[in-house]
């Protein structure tokens, strides 16, 4: 799949002009992008994988703090673009992410990592429905 889903978080917006530079460098492209206020219960719905771990709510506190950029990347004649923009992404932890990665230029700390992407193609496809194909809402 040449396609994936990807989101600056709100402690990052500052310098989404940056990150999006970065992103194209890295090869991507944008193929749709929009920025967004999103509420809590959009976030929850979002992230409802994660509902079980401790740092659930914290984490969709902090998504909802602002607005966030959604964007639809491609890669016109990629394959497993979810997989190669993770790396391009880094580590979690933006302490742990290696040089020359999204986090580790623009992400502070685990709560802070600047920018999220989807981490499989179903992940991708689930994604890029909630927030491209209006499932968000409700
Ligand atoms: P994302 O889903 O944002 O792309 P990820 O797939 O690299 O991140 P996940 O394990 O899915 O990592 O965690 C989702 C988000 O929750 C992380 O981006 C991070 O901000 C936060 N997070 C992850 N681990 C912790 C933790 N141990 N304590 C606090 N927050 C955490």
């Amino acid at each position: 799949m040449n396609l994936t889903f990807s989101l600056i978080k709100p402690s990052a917006m500052d310098r989404c002009e940056e990150i999006l530079m970065a992103i194209k460098a890295g090869g991507f492209s944008v193929l749709s992008m929009k920025t967004q206020q999103l509420t809590l219960s959009q976030v929850k719905k979002f992230y409802e994988e994660h509902a079980e771990k401790s740092f659930f709510t914290s984490m969709c506190e902090r998504l909802a703090l602002g607005p966030v950029l959604l964007m639809a990347l491609y890669e016109p004649n990629g394959t497993d673009t979810p997989l190669k923009f993770r790396k391009l992404l880094g580590a979690t932890d933006p302490k742990q992410a290696l040089e020359g990665t999204l986090r580790k230029q623009f992400g502070v700390d685990l709560d802070a990592n600047a920018v999220h992407g989807s981490d499989s193609e179903i992940s991708a496809i689930r994604e890029l429905s909630f927030f491209f194909c209006g499932m968000e809402t409700g």
